[in-house]
């Protein structure tokens, strides 16, 4: 308490895992109102699949909010930044870790938005579940720095796993919160969180959302693959969720085709990409594959060719295919794509 009537209110960001359910819970026994903030990105496997899926996103991060607000026992507000965070994804000032993922910049933007909502919500601070040396990237000393230095938190940012072995905070130094109950955790190992977890009685969230695809080198492939291609087009949250589906091969700087994997997939192509140029098989089952760019006759050709050598009749030596895009059709008798030209065009 402060020693006011009301008692002070920090907002918490949680990921979703067990570290920001154990800081919500640091926090909450020293009498802290804990108003939990979780900021969709929008790579969280999980929620992409269902969006690919053809579920509602809006109606997903809901779901989200009312499961971690049960977990966490606290409010948790969900807030979509899966367009705005586009910019941060493409022109990261700290760069990326192994794949296309900006975590410096990342954790720096949702600290930005807690600001926000600490600003709003009349709360004193906020924290993470951020553990020193956890994470190669984004959580050794010089990140935590450069998040502190830049976020414009100036002091009220704790990170109550690791606090012992950072400088005091203003919420410490003014005596909002007892350092000494704070946690002085360092490193990769488990072990400590496992420990605090029993005494405190959290579960370990197992959070549905899944991995971040921007740490996963089949996506970043991907993404990289644009990057280099893309020219002034802007990216767009639909070309990110294409990202995540089906097979990409680019068959020359201006055109690329991506051919669905499974049901789900091909219905996602079809769906979400309708005035494209789509092809499927007309007299088997198959994939669909979407062409994208300013393809030429020879492309849709090609296009046909993987239709085929992905489809139910690949061993047959012609599959009848039939490209569309609105009320334009072509049909092709087409053999397989050899092997050849799907391993030079594969991103
Ligand atoms: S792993 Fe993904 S969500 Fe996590 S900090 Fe890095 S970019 Fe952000």
């Amino acid at each position: 308490m402060d020693g006011m009537e009301r008692p002070v209110k920090a907002v918490g960001l949680v990921s979703g895992g067990l570290d920001s359910a154990l800081a919500v819970a640091v926090i909450r026994r020293q009498g802290i109102e804990v108003v939990g903030l979780h900021v969709a990105i929008g790579y969280a496997a999980g929620i992409v699949r269902r969006e690919v899926a053809g579920e509602r996103l809006d109606a997903i991060l809901e779901e989200e909010s009312r499961r971690m607000s049960g977990a966490f026992a606290t409010r948790v507000l969900v807030v979509d930044r899966s367009t705005e965070y586009l910019d941060v994804l493409l022109h990261p000032r700290y760069g990326y870790g192994a794949n296309v993922n900006p975590c410096i910049d990342c954790h720096l933007y949702m600290i930005r938005e807690a600001k926000r909502i600490m600003e709003r919500e009349g709360a004193r601070f906020v924290f993470t579940g951020e553990v020193l040396g956890q994470r190669p990237m984004s959580q050794n000393r010089a990140a935590l720095r450069i998040i502190d230095r830049e976020s414009g938190l100036e002091g009220l940012l704790v990170r109550p796993l690791s606090a012992k072995r950072l400088p005091p905070t203003v919420p410490e130094r003014d005596g909002w919160l007892d350092r000494e109950r704070l946690l002085d955790i360092e490193g990769r190992s488990r072990a400590r969180q496992m420990a605090l977890a029993r005494e405190l009685g959290v579960a370990g969230y197992d959070s549905p959302a899944g991995g971040c695809l921007l740490t996963d080198a089949n996506y970043a492939r991907k993404v990289r693959d644009w990057m280099r291609h893309a020219g002034d087009a802007p990216l767009t949250r639909e070309e990110t969720l294409l990202f995540s589906v089906g097979r990409h091969f680019r068959l020359s700087p201006a055109v690329k085709i991506v051919v669905g994997r499974r049901e789900v997939e091909n219905d996602y192509l079809e769906r979400a990409w309708e005035g494209r140029w789509l092809a499927s098989p007309v007299d088997v089952p198959g994939p669909t594959a979407l062409v994208q760019g300013i393809a030429t006759e020879e492309d849709l050709s090609i296009a046909a060719s993987f239709v085929a050598r992905y489809g139910d009749a690949k061993d047959a030596p012609l599959t009848r295919v039939a490209a569309r895009r609105g009320s334009e059709e072509r049909l092709y008798d087409s053999a397989p794509a050899p092997e050849e030209l799907v391993e030079r065009t594969r991103i």
